[in-house]
């Protein structure tokens, strides 16, 4: 089967020579493992992260090794109790063909409730990711008046329809191009939206939100935390998910030039880590897939064709090529 490597370490911005499809031998599953043939590979912006050499909460990817990720597949054999031929299965090793998998790795998904992307997306990391970064960390009321940077990607066109679902007063986003803004208000509900690349942010979220807002829901960083600190309200909240406008610099970042607001203001601004928040698994999905079916949910995807191609969708990931959810299908 083919794997993509990482072929070495990109200064700033990845280019395609940074990855390598190599192919592989298929190594048969051993007592307590599953062979699965991947259908969908996840592409995620940490890991931009995880192709520097630094120590970070998850392990960087070593030069000449096949990277992982989040993948969903069939089991097409098993040595693993509770594991038949056929089975659908979301695991970590993506960026592959084939996979052999530790069955205590492998978690089995239902293709008759989603499809199988879906497990990538809306129902599966991001989902959860947007759910307990909106309800658990950012402690969403009713009445709040929501702003989500990244608003047409995967978690943030998530964290605008919860927060609507869930009774925000106004919900703004912020999107790099026209057709992702217009979007964000005719399909997904937004009250109000815009092109972060119109202006400088703060004058866009100024006129988005007159009155201010309650909770920023972060995941660009930069010029859209510092605006976000700006129109925040006394005892406003923030939730810290992601920093991407940051993740290909050469230099550390400046700013938020006015974190100094964060006093006067009382501010709380809160680290997320998905990974945290495992336990409210059941009950997100659960109201998550009742969203879907009643359609008042949209868990949009971006689909890549062919393993050939993972290298350019994580780039274009990147570059905001995707709406909704970046996947790769083989
Ligand atoms: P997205 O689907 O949102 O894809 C990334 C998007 O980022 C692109 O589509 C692009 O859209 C946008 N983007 C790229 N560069 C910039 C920039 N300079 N300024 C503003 N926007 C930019 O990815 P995810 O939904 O998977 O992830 C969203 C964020 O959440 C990321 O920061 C990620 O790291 C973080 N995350 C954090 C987790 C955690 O546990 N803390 C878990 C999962 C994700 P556009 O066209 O609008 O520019």
């Amino acid at each position: 089967g083919r794997e993509w490597h990482l072929a070495a370490r990109p200064q700033g911005w990845p280019t395609p020579d940074d990855f390598v499809l190599v192919e592989a031998p298929v190594r048969q599953p051993e007592a307590g493992e599953i062979l699965v043939r991947n259908a969908f590979l996840s592409v995620d912006p940490y890991m931009r992260g995880r192709m520097n050499d630094v120590k970070s909460y998850i392990p960087p990817f070593q030069v000449g090794q096949v990277m992982d990720g989040g993948a969903v597949g069939y089991v097409v054999a098993s040595a693993a109790e509770g594991f038949e031929v056929g089975d659908a299965v979301l695991h970590g090793l993506g960026w592959r063909e084939y996979a052999t998998v530790g069955a205590a790795h492998a978690v089995k998904v239902d293709p008759e409730l989603a499809p199988l992307s879906a497990y990538l997306g809306v129902l599966g990391m991001p989902g959860l990711t947007a759910y307990a970064g909106l309800l658990e960390v950012g402690a969403l009321k009713e009445g709040d008046t929501v702003f989500v940077s990244g608003a047409a990607g995967a978690v943030g066109s998530l964290v605008g329809q919860i927060a609507r679902l869930k009774g925000a007063k106004r919900v703004i986003g912020s999107a790099g191009s026209a057709e992702k803004v217009a979007k964000l208000v005719d399909e997904y509900g937004f009250d109000a939206a815009f092109n972060y690349k119109d202006g400088p942010v703060r004058d866009l979220l100024a006129e988005a939100a007159p009155d201010g807002i309650d909770l920023y829901f972060d995941n660009v960083g930069g010029d859209h935390l510092e605006a976000a600190i700006g129109a925040l309200g006394v005892k406003g909240r923030a939730v810290l998910c992601g920093a991407i406008a940051q993740y290909n610099d050469t230099e550390p970042p400046v700013g938020p030039r006015n974190l100094a607001l964060a006093i006067g203001k009382r501010l709380r601004l809160e680290g997320l880590l998905v990974g945290d928040h495992y336990g409210l698994q059941p009950q997100f999905v659960a109201e998550t897939a009742g969203w879907l079916r009643s359609g008042e949910l949209k868990g949009d995807e971006t689909v890549v064709e062919g393993i050939e191609n993972a290298g350019d969708a994580f780039i274009g990931l990147l570059r905001g090529a995707n709406t909704g959810k970046m996947v790769v299908r083989l």
